[in-house]
């Protein structure tokens, strides 16, 4: 419970072992004690405290720990609400945090990240903004802004002076500084995407290739994590593996795998609907065959794409090699594995980091942008930069090119909540979960 009267509501409930007054337990400590619906013991408890300011939401706040089990926890929650306490909204906790201005929307946020994370890498770019790392880098760009504002905004207020070139210099230096920060996080966002929500891979090739053979060779990797999704279109499922710190969310696994009968097997035209979701493809041929047109048709598929060809079964005589035209005209990574033996599935993976640039990022170093609003917002400075730089380029009056700077910091602000609408904080912890 949060708030200014939960001690008053526990007060009703809750008996301390050593009879002590409730206001009178200090912070941070915790207390044995029993819960009383009236006359009648419901649990053995023991309950934390916190004393406003310093709790989660910094308000007074308790914390009643019981032995767990639906119908204790459930009589409990109904004693509170009974004595005047009401249900938490989604994320209300954290929003009340937010709100008494202990954490801002950027950490708020990070909160539910840390919470619904998949990967190791993904948990510690949470933390990190939890900590608030880019809050303190969306505040030193604010204040590189800010700085120069002030001498534009005493140029305005007092036209006597003359605004001289330096002003404008200063001005336009400042954007271009501001503009490389901010390219710089909004480029972070494909690699902050990539953490958390994974590579999209479609494994495709007409049927018996070793589709299945290689989704097993991958999964049974003994360092994979798996988490199965629903996928976005009907009846896929999605897998989230973590493979060396590859992040790969296959597509259709449960297709493939599932697809036993001949009949059903994972062909062409459900080859080209996972396609089309997949950041990358991995298109699988027999190398101890010939090309079919089956096969040509898997190589249309995957053209314009990015795409990962893999030659299968290279423990059987060849029939293609990885020199052959056409598939050469499709991609230049080309991989000759054995699914079966489990032979080249680490140059698979090797070929994947190259292709997304996994080895060029410092996960632990690098600032990297994982949030899709924060992104957009990014963006959408980035495009009022842009807009500033060409009002001096054009010349314009001074008070023309402040307002394009004044949208800035207000995109800005929006990251971190200073400005932030009613409507989009509730949006924003509708996400969470209950009791967060
Ligand atoms: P899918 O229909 O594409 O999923 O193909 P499967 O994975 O079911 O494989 C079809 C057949 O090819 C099975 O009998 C596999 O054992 C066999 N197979 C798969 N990979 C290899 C391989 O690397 N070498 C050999 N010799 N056979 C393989």
């Amino acid at each position: 419970m949060s708030g200014e009267d939960c001690f008053k509501i526990l007060e009703k409930i809750f008996k301390p072992k050593n009879i002590q007054k409730i206001e009178d337990i200090k912070g941070y400590t915790i207390k044995y004690g029993i819960i009383m619906d009236g006359d009648k013991i419901i649990d053995e408890v023991l309950v934390s405290f916190f004393k406003q300011p310093k709790s989660y939401t910094t308000e007074n706040m308790c914390e009643i720990n019981s032995h767990g089990g639906n119908i204790i926890v459930k009589q409990i929650l109904e004693l509170c609400l009974k004595n005047g306490a009401r249900l938490a909204e989604p994320g209300e906790f954290t929003k009340r945090a937010f709100l008494n201005g202990r954490i801002d929307l950027v950490q708020a946020e990070s909160v539910m990240d840390l919470i619904h994370a998949k990967s190791e890498k993904e948990v510690n770019t949470g933390i990190k903004q939890l900590e608030g790392w880019l809050s303190k880098e969306i505040a030193k760009i604010k204040q590189e802004i800010m700085d120069v504002m002030v001498n534009i905004e005493v140029a305005i207020d007092y036209p006597e002076y003359d605004v001289d070139d330096v002003t404008i210099e200063q001005i336009a230096n400042m954007l271009n500084n501001v503009e490389d920060k901010l390219i710089k996080l909004e480029r972070s966002f494909d690699s902050g995407k990539i953490i958390k929500e994974g590579i999209k891979t479609a494994i495709i090739g007409k049927p018996n290739v070793g589709k299945s053979s290689l989704l097993n060779a991958i999964l049974k990797e003994e360092r994979a994590i798996v988490t199965e999704y629903e996928g976005t279109t009907r009846d896929t499922i999605e897998e989230f593996v973590n493979i060396n710190g590859i992040p790969l969310k296959l597509v259709d696994t449960a297709g493939i795998r599932n697809a036993k009968d001949e009949v059903e097997k994972i062909g062409i035209n459900k080859s080209k609907e996972i396609a089309n979701e997949a950041d990358l493809i991995i298109a699988i041929f027999d190398s101890s065959k010939e090309l079919t047109d089956e096969d040509k048709e898997i190589l249309e598929i995957s053209k314009n794409k990015k795409t990962i060809i893999l030659l299968n079964k290279t423990d059987l005589e060849s029939k293609i090699d990885e020199n052959n035209e056409l598939l050469k005209n499709v991609s230049n990574s080309i991989i000759k594995i054995s699914a079966l033996n489990r032979i080249g599935i680490e140059d698979l993976y090797e070929e994947i980091s190259k292709m997304f640039n996994l080895n060029e990022i410092n996960f632990d170093n690098d600032l990297i942008i994982t949030n899709v609003r924060h992104k957009n917002l990014i963006s959408k400075s980035v495009e009022n930069v842009k807009k500033a730089k060409e009002s001096i380029k054009d010349n314009m009056p001074l008070d023309i090119i402040a307002i394009f700077i004044k949208d800035i910091l207000e995109d800005l602000a929006n990251i971190t909540g200073e400005m932030v609408t009613e409507d989009i904080i509730n949006e924003i912890f509708a996400k969470f979960c209950l009791g967060k």
